[in-house]
């Protein structure tokens, strides 16, 4: 495990953006060819992947970090498109007699089938939540959108290669699950309702193209047509990253 204690903000960029974007691009190929596997093998990994992926970041001084892996446990079936599956980070004291508790709580149904490097905006978003302020925020809509705005901001300074791995494998996961119609669910969710669910103040989840490569593969009936658009695009992400930068800090509306 990692222990990476004294890395700077800026450099720890950097830092998961070369360790994580190596195992994107060997993902974008096995979701082609072995999803069975690849399923399997990350939620295997899970627990680790959130650990360590949570490790790089630094909390503020006296605070105790607890994390919770888990489903809630409803009395039907959910799949990572309903809206009653959710993360949250919350503050559970703040005082000397109560303690300095935060927990970030990861929901199994829609995270436990990704990889690690679609588990990162996930991670950053919650870690980047600010907790701290949390308290107040269960009663003011208005604070709570400028906050998802703020976290939602932390995780756009990483690679955009992040977000797709995650709408790329979600979309993939319920389709194997449920077919076509898992998937549309599933990218309707990311590409229409995601941003204002909660409250809003998030990043829209799929951008346009994305959702137009994958109506297109429903079209004609041809997963592979929406996965070979991410497994193209990961090949001209090098050359692409500058115009990628730019972008990344325009609004989306
Ligand atoms: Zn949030």
């Amino acid at each position: 495990m990692e222990t990476p204690i004294e890395i700077k903000e800026e450099n720890l960029i950097e830092i998961l953006d070369s360790k994580y974007l190596k195992q994107v691009k060997k993902a974008r190929f096995e979701i082609k060819n072995d999803r069975k596997n690849f399923w399997n093998k990350n939620s295997v990994n899970f627990r680790n992947n959130i650990k360590n992926l949570i490790s790089f970041f630094k909390f503020p001084e006296k605070w105790n970090i607890s994390i919770v892996a888990s489903r809630f446990l409803l009395d039907k079936h959910t799949m990572p498109y309903d809206k009653d599956v959710w993360s949250f980070s919350d503050v559970v004291g703040a005082t000397e007699n109560q303690g300095f508790d935060i927990i970030l709580f990861f929901n199994k149904t829609d995270l436990e089938f990704l990889s690690a490097p679609a588990l990162l905006p996930i991670v950053v978003h919650e870690v980047k939540d600010n907790p701290i302020k949390y308290a107040k925020v269960t009663v003011d809509d208005e604070l709570s959108k400028k906050y998802e705005e703020e976290a939602d901001g932390e995780v756009r300074k990483y690679s955009e290669e992040f977000r797709k791995e995650n709408v790329l494998e979600k979309i993939m996961y319920c389709y194997d699950e449920e077919g076509w119609k898992g998937a549309k669910k599933m990218a309707y969710y990311l590409y229409e309702e995601a941003e204002y669910a909660f409250g809003g103040g998030y990043d829209q989840q799929m951008l346009k193209q994305e959702y137009d490569a994958f109506e297109k593969a429903r079209e004609e009936k041809d997963i592979d047509i929406f996965i070979d658009y991410f497994i193209e695009s990961i090949k001209e992400e090098k050359k692409e990253e500058n115009i990628e930068k730019e972008e990344k800090i325009t609004p989306l509306k």
